[in-house]
């Protein structure tokens, strides 16, 4: 890992080089309060203040709507998708790239998806630092640092960006334009570390995740899951913007006139009722309290099991976006009562 400095009035010169030699994905502001990620026109609509997208990025990678293939009336197979070009996620906060990291880990288990793998590998990410408000969880997620996936991270100082260099791909982007990029000076090592026992002191949200996945697991008949499944509405806006939840439905378009077909993968959601639903019309998960509980436990304790980590990045969407005022850390916090 290498590290350089950027000065900031210098950013647009970077990201306009970068747009020129790649297909450039950045935050806007979409509503008075709102961002999303869009396609880089001018920096003058980039933002660098933004704490969180609705949507996060997964949306590019693993899109909501996915055609798997197609067959026409010889049954032959057409499995090719919009061929799109290499593109550049630019202001990627750690919690969202720690997203993408358990994405990576969720397509590869028992076989890599081919379908998420195909677009996955068309991407590179500039991560960008953040400061945090009332939702963010990342510090108690342990995902308030990266040091995987990304490819460059800028770390904002007062006058300049502390620059990491983590791949190949990041040192082919400084390359576009070296007299940019300068070592840091021994200051601007000192404000960077500074800025960052800064940043650890402005959390306000803590969630005590101490042997969390067995707390879950122990606390399974709490009567905490009822209480909250009859606060909750299932609408499912949790799971839509959650950033690593990666469940799917997988169903047939058929055009019975041209006879051909359609097999189309979609966003799912565990909260919703026909989630479970199968053939024969049995639910192995119709209760309003076991499809409440399924999501924490599979966050907390079933994923870890399995990779080692939380699906939880602490991002604070859930908890933002919840029409019932549900809030994870409240919940955490009436099971440890
Ligand atoms: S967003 Fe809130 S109300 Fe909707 S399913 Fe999730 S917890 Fe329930
Ligand atoms: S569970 Fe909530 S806080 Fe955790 S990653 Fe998903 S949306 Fe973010």
């Amino acid at each position: 890992m290498l590290f350089f400095t950027l000065r900031k009035d210098r950013l647009p010169e970077f990201l306009d080089a970068v747009s020129k030699h790649y297909s450039l994905i950045v935050p806007e502001q979409k509503g008075s309060k709102t961002y999303t990620f869009r396609q880089y026109t001018e920096f003058s609509k980039v933002s660098l203040e933004f704490i969180r997208t609705i949507i996060p990025p997964k949306k590019f990678i693993f899109p909501p709507v996915e055609k798997l293939f197609s067959a026409d009336k010889e049954c032959r197979i057409d499995a090719s998708y919009e061929d799109a070009p290499f593109s550049i996620i630019f202001g990627l906060h750690p919690c969202d790239i720690h997203g993408i990291e358990i994405l990576d880990k969720a397509f590869s288990y028992g076989g890599r998806d081919s379908f998420y793998w195909r677009r996955r590998e068309k991407f590179g990410f500039i991560g960008l630092s953040c400061l945090p408000d009332k939702y963010c969880l990342c510090k108690s997620m342990h995902t308030d640092f990266i040091e995987s996936v990304y490819d460059i991270f800028l770390y904002t100082l007062d006058d300049v960006y502390m620059v990491s260099v983590r791949t190949a791909l990041g040192d082919d982007m400084l390359r576009l334009c070296p007299d940019l990029f300068n070592k840091p000076a021994k200051e601007e090592i000192l404000e960077y570390k500074e800025r960052i026992q800064i940043r650890d002191s402005m959390f306000t949200r803590i969630m005590d995740t101490t042997n969390l996945a067995d707390l879950l697991t122990l606390e399974y008949k709490n009567d905490i899951w009822e209480e909250y499944s009859r606060r909750c509405l299932f609408c499912g806006s949790c799971v839509m913007v959650c950033p690593t939840c990666q469940c799917f439905d997988v169903y047939d378009s058929p055009d019975v006139i041209a006879g051909s077909s359609l097999r189309i993968r979609r966003w799912d959601a565990c909260m919703r009722k026909d989630y479970a639903l199968v053939t024969g019309g049995h639910n192995f998960r119709g209760g309003r309290p076991e499809r409440f509980r399924f999501r924490y436990l599979h966050k907390e304790t079933g994923f870890g099991e399995m990779h080692g980590k939380a699906s939880c990045t602490g991002c604070g969407r859930c908890s933002e976006t919840c029409p019932a005022g549900i809030d994870m850390v409240e919940v955490v916090r009436r099971i440890r009562e």
